[in-house]
């Protein structure tokens, strides 16, 4: 996999406890991307062993697959964490070893009837990534449903994107499922509930529908049981869970 270095461009915040951060990628070989994809950043334990902790790109991309010299990443800081202890106080022009890109978790070649993007937290951004290639399919016809769940409103992350493309496709929906305090100003399609409680009242056309599934493991695993519980079947329910590789030993 192709190392990289990538360099701290700027960091701003997303909410209390998301940030986006710029980096620079610098890459021997041309560092070819497609939407959808993730790095992996190297960090070093506390006892000296070499680990990674895995982010998506959130840049939205020129197209599909496309070679990147910039990229942005959404960071949610988790108590504690080592990854968060060490890109919390990086500074511009600081650098961090990485490798990439990894991941299947893209837009398939075929294109499908309807599209339902799930996702909590940070699990949006590998959709915002795909908003170009997003458009090619609304123009075609297809439907696209991105459904984000929030605690509250501060956590729909990225929603101008997602909104202004609603407000120019009749084919796209952003259905934000607000879990704990709903907005006091509702949208038109805002949810009470996790993403789980919009997608029980919907039926699926289990041979034209994808789904696909980012963020929180337990939003993954719950999702993933519905929608296979409503007929969907497997192949056609992507999933990426957003977790940490465990420890690594001496
Ligand atoms: C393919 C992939 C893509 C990912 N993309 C992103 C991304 O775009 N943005 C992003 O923010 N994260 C993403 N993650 C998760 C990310 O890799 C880290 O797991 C996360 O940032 C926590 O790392 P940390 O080193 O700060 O905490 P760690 O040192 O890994 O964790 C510290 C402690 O907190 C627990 N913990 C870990 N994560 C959470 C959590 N979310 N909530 C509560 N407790 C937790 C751990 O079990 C551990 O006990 C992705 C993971 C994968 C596998």
């Amino acid at each position: 996999m192709t190392p990289l270095k990538l360099t701290m461009l700027g960091m701003d915040a997303l909410n209390d406890n998301t940030v986006n951060i710029r980096l620079k990628v610098d890459s021997k070989q041309p560092f070819v991307v497609i939407a959808g994809q993730f790095l992996r950043l190297h960090f070093t334990q506390d006892d000296g062993l070499e680990t990674f902790r895995s982010y998506s790109i959130a840049s939205i991309f020129p197209e599909e697959k496309t070679i990147m010299n910039e990229v942005d990443i959404a960071v949610s800081w988790v108590p504690g964490g080592l990854a968060t202890e060490k890109l919390s106080k990086m500074q511009v022009g600081e650098t961090l070893e990485a490798t990439g890109p990894y991941g299947r978790f893209c837009l398939l070649p075929d294109t499908h009837k309807r599209y339902f993007l799930i996702a909590t937290g940070t699990g949006v951004t590998p959709y915002r990534a795909m908003l170009k290639e997003i458009e090619l399919r609304l123009q075609q016809g297809s439907e696209f449903y991105v459904v984000m769940g929030a605690q509250d409103e501060t956590g729909l992350l990225y929603q101008a994107d997602f909104v202004a493309m609603q407000q120019t496709y009749d084919n796209f929906h952003y259905i934000p499922c607000l879990s704990r305090v709903q907005r006091e100003e509702q949208g038109s399609n805002d949810q009470a509930g996790y993403v789980q409680t919009y997608l029980a009242q919907h039926d699926f056309d289990t041979e034209n529908d994808i789904a696909y599934l980012c963020g929180n493991p337990n939003m993954v695993d719950d999702t993933f049981s519905l929608l296979k519980e409503k007929g969907m079947p497997v192949p056609l329910i992507k999933r990426e869970k957003y977790i940490s590789p465990a420890p690594k030993k001496k």
